[in-house]
C-alpha cells in the first residue's frame, strides 16, 4: 500500500508558534534558555484561556506540566490574585479579554496568530466606517467571536446556506464580506456570489489563509487520485471536520480520526494508494504515529 501525506498537514504557523511558546514557557530542559527570562519573571499561576488547540492530546501534554485551562466566565469571576498569567491562544480574543486583565492586573502571554489579529483589525475598521458586515465562519468558534467582538458585536456570522439565503439587508447601505481564516474557500465563493447577486454595493477581502487554502488544495489532489483517504483531526476542531468534509465529497471512501487507534485496518482492504491529511491543530506526533500503523497493514 502507498501512503501519501500531504505536504500540508498538521499544525499551522499560528497553532505551532503558540504551542512553542507555551512549551518553552514549560520546558524542564536546563539546556533551554530562550525564555528562561521569562520564566522567571512570569506571574504565577498561569492558565491558558480555552484549549490551546483543539486537540485534547495536546490540551493533556500542556496540562500536565501543570498549565490548566480556564474559561472566561472564571477569569471574569476571579478574585485579584487568583490568576497571575493568562496564555491568549492563536485564536485570538475580544476587546473585552484585554481590559479584565488590565483591570485585574494579569499578565499575558499574547501568541494570537498575526493573521488573525489582521481581521479583527478589519472589521473594526469596517464597521466604524459604517459597513453591514458579513463575517463567514462557525459561531461558536473562539476566532469568529473574537473577530465578531472587534467588530462591536454588529457582523453577521454566516456558517450555512439557509443562514445565508436568510440575509436582509438595508439594499442602500454597503456590505464588506470577510472570513474565518480555516473557511472553507468553496463555501466563501458561495456567499460571496448570492451577496453580489442580490446587493449592488458589495466588498470582499478574502482572509482565508494561505495555508488553509494550500491545505484544502493539496486534499483535493489527493482525494481525486487515492483510493482511500485519512484525515485526522479532533471532531472539535472545525477545519479538520471541513477537511474531512471537502475529502468525503471527491472521494467517498474517506475516514476521520483523531487517533491511531481509530484506524479500522479492514477499511483499506482494497486500497492500493491512501492520502493523508490533518488538521491545523493535529500534532506532529499523532500524524507520525498513524503513518507508521498505515505503513505495517
Ligand atoms: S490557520 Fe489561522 S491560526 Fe493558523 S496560521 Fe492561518 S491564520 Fe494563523
Amino acid at each position: 500500500m502507498q501512503i501519501n501525506l500531504s505536504q500540508f498537514a498538521g499544525f499551522c504557523d499560528g497553532v505551532r508558534r503558540a504551542f512553542e511558546t507555551v512549551s518553552r514557557l514549560v520546558t524542564e530542559d536546563p539546556q533551554a534558555d530562550t525564555f528562561e527570562y521569562q520564566r522567571k519573571k512570569m506571574k504565577k499561576p498561569v492558565f491558558v484561556l480555552g484549549s490551546l488547540v483543539h486537540n485534547q492530546d495536546v490540551v493533556n501534554r500542556i496540562e500536565e506540566k501543570s498549565i490548566k485551562k480556564i474559561s472566561l466566565e472564571k477569569l471574569e469571576n476571579s478574585k485579584p490574585g487568583e490568576i497571575g498569567t493568562i496564555i491568549i491562544t492563536a485564536h485570538g480574543i475580544g476587546p473585552r479579554v484585554y481590559e479584565i486583565a488590565k483591570a485585574k492586573g494579569i499578565d499575558l502571554i499574547d501568541t494570537t496568530c498575526p493573521k488573525v489579529i489582521k481581521v479583527q483589525r478589519l472589521a473594526r475598521s469596517f464597521v466604524k466606517k459604517g459597513y453591514n458586515l458579513i463575517l463567514v465562519g462557525d459561531k461558536d468558534h473562539k476566532e469568529v467571536k473574537s473577530i465578531y467582538e472587534w467588530g462591536g458585536g454588529k457582523a453577521l456570522v454566516i456558517s450555512s446556506e439557509e443562514e445565508l439565503q436568510a440575509v436582509n439587508f438595508d439594499p442602500t447601505q454597503k456590505i464588506i464580506i470577510l472570513s474565518q481564516t480555516t473557511q472553507s474557500q468553496d463555501f466563501l465563493k458561495l456567499v460571496y456570489d448570492y451577496i453580489k447577486k442580490k446587493y449592488k454595493d458589495v466588498e470582499i477581502i478574502d482572509t482565508i489563509c494561505m495555508e488553509t487554502r494550500q491545505r484544502q488544495d493539496e486534499l483535493k489532489k489527493l482525494a481525486e487520485r487515492s483510493d482511500a483517504m485519512v484525515i485526522i483531526g479532533s471532531t472539535e476542531s472545525a477545519n479538520s471536520t471541513r477537511l474531512y468534509e471537502i475529502s468525503k465529497k471527491i472521494n467517498p471512501k474517506s475516514v476521520f480520526v483523531s487517533r491511531v487507534g481509530e484506524l479500522d485496518d479492514e477499511f483499506f482492504a482494497d486500497a492500493k494508494k491512501v492520502g493523508v491529511t490533518a488538521g491545523a491543530s493535529t500534532p506532529e506526533w499523532i500524524i507520525s504515529e498513524v503513518i507508521e500503523h498505515l505503513s505495517k497493514i
